[in-house]
């Protein structure tokens, strides 16, 4: 069992207050409030001929692009779903529940689908507007985010704006199979003898307040767990958000939250089919990213939908259009598919000469394993190599943008900064945060480390596989294509180029 960090002395105590949490996501909220403000009516800086001076001396941009997006992946490298503890959203979202409609979510949302879409709107916006670049779109996007939380606050139950909307929180889902952190019960005896269930029975209690001589009381309602789960009952960390309600309503003090091993709920059960969906988009969108300093493959990744543009007669807008339907969907689908051939060639069998009277005693052939289902199933080693190559870029974009930050600080809307650095050229801009010799061997130890957890994850999910060593092998094919072109990117940018 991990350590668990709720009883250590001092980080316990801040851990178990509910106070530390609403200051974190209060300061995560104005923070995000002030991201919008500075990148407002910030597009491009008047009377110069430059498609996107602001993308990194702007603030909003800068924060919200290299450390907002690019921190929490860390964030989910090491604690899992742990970012959902302090998001703002989420925590608005479900404080506005409170005075809302709260209406449950149609059954038909309750899947991954519109938090895929909402994926895949938002590479279009990438490849169409370059939202990334300039710090007006950024804020527009803040804007839109804070808008539909609140009304998914009001119109839904809690954090229905995580369910419906947020990708980051699907990510973490996935990722979260993955780290070394969870939250469980101390002793499930503990539960099954418990006559409060305070954890799931969003209980009510009257607070008192001294003023003086005066003690004032105040009914209040704590709030249930977000997502339905019955901590007794939780076996993986994909859904639970960390959010810590369980934890405070306990009165048995029978929650424990802390390390543990890597991988381990990898092995209890497949994605769903919705989630592989998602992730399928996901890994297409990474990898054609991470290609991106690799000019040769990168062509060779994008020829289908180019050659596909050009026969069509289709300018840019079209080849885009096609281009987010090929790195989204089909170019991944496509990277599974060695793996399932190869279990769909491991259900063949043949007889030597038999004699045709004698073919009807043939036992009849296994179930066939469709392409969705084994998907689910082969996702699965693909997420500790998924996640090592996200690590990747989030590494790599820190470490060279992360200079920009004192100028960001020093003037938010980034016109000045960017004028001194590239048209006065009175203050340098910044370099890099290691250098890159030492960075090298990071990124690569770090892909080294991903493919390593893959194979192993490879084994572990083999075991509960009713394939068992065929699914092993299967695996092992499914990780070869996307391990050698991550591999080959980093060794041609960093180590050849
Ligand atoms: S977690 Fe705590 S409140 Fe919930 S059932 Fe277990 S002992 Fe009871
Ligand atoms: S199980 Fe506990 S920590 Fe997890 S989402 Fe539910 S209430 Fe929050």
């Amino acid at each position: 069992m991990p350590v668990n960090l709720l009883t250590r002395p001092y980080i316990g105590r801040l851990l178990a207050n509910r106070w530390t949490w609403r200051l974190s996501r209060l300061t995560a909220l104005c923070l995000l409030v002030a991201m919008a403000a500075w990148g407002w009516h910030q597009h491009a800086i008047p009377g110069l001929a430059v498609r996107d001076p602001l993308m990194y001396t702007n603030l909003s941009s800068h924060l919200f692009w290299v450390w907002w997006l690019m921190g929490i992946v860390f964030v989910a490298l090491l604690f899992g779903r742990l970012w959902c503890t302090v998001c703002p959203l989420g925590w608005l979202s479900g404080l506005l529940s409170r005075i809302g409609l709260r209406r449950e979510l149609p059954v038909w949302l309750q899947n991954f689908i519109p938090v895929t879409l909402v994926l895949v709107v938002l590479q279009l916006s990438i490849y169409f507007f370059a939202i990334h670049r300039y710090p007006d779109y950024t804020a527009v996007v803040l804007a839109l985010c804070l808008l539909l939380t609140i009304a998914a606050g009001l119109i839904f139950r809690p954090r229905a704006f995580c369910t419906l909307l947020c990708p980051a929180g699907a990510v973490f889902g996935l990722y979260a199979r993955v780290a070394p952190f969870q939250l469980r019960v101390c002793d499930s005896g503990v539960c099954a003898s418990c006559d409060s269930q305070r954890c799931i029975a969003e209980p009510q209690e009257w607070q008192s307040y001294r003023l003086g001589g005066t003690i004032v009381y105040r009914h209040r309602r704590l709030d249930g767990c977000p997502v339905d789960l019955v901590p007794a009952e939780i076996s993986d960390s994909a859904d639970c958000l960390l959010c810590l309600n369980c934890a405070h309503n306990c009165d048995k003090e029978n929650i424990q939250i802390g390390f543990r091993p890597w991988l381990a709920d990898l092995d209890l059960r497949g994605l769903r089919s919705s989630e592989t969906l998602f992730f399928l988009v996901l890994f297409g969108m990474l990898t054609t990213n991470f290609s991106k300093v690799y000019v040769e493959l990168r062509q060779g990744l994008f020829w289908l939908p180019e050659q596909t543009a050009q026969l069509l007669g289709w300018g840019v807008s079209g080849y885009n259009l096609l281009a987010v339907l090929w790195v989204a969907l089909l170019l991944p689908a496509l990277m599974l598919l060695p793996g399932w051939l190869t279990l769909q060639l491991s259900g063949l069998r043949h007889h030597v000469a038999l004699p045709p009277e004698q073919t009807s005693t043939l036992p009849l052939p296994e179930k066939s394993t469709g392409f969705w289902a084994a998907a689910c199933d082969l996702a699965l080693p693909l997420i500790p190599l998924l996640l090592a190559a996200h690590a990747v870029l989030a590494l790599v974009k820190i470490n060279a943008k992360a200079g920009y930050l004192p100028f960001a600080i020093a003037d938010p809307s980034g016109v000045q900064s960017y004028l001194a650095m590239n048209v006065m050229h009175t203050m340098a801009a910044p370099g890099v945060l290691i250098p890159l010799d030492i960075l090298k061997w990071l990124v690569l130890l770090l892909l080294l480390a991903g493919i390593v957890l893959a194979i192993f994850a490879a084994r572990r999910v083999s075991r509960r596989h009713p394939d068992g060593m065929a699914f092993f092998v299967a695996a092992l094919v499914t990780l070869v294509l996307p391990s050698g072109f991550y591999l080959a990117t980093v060794i041609q940018w960093l180590f050849v180029r």
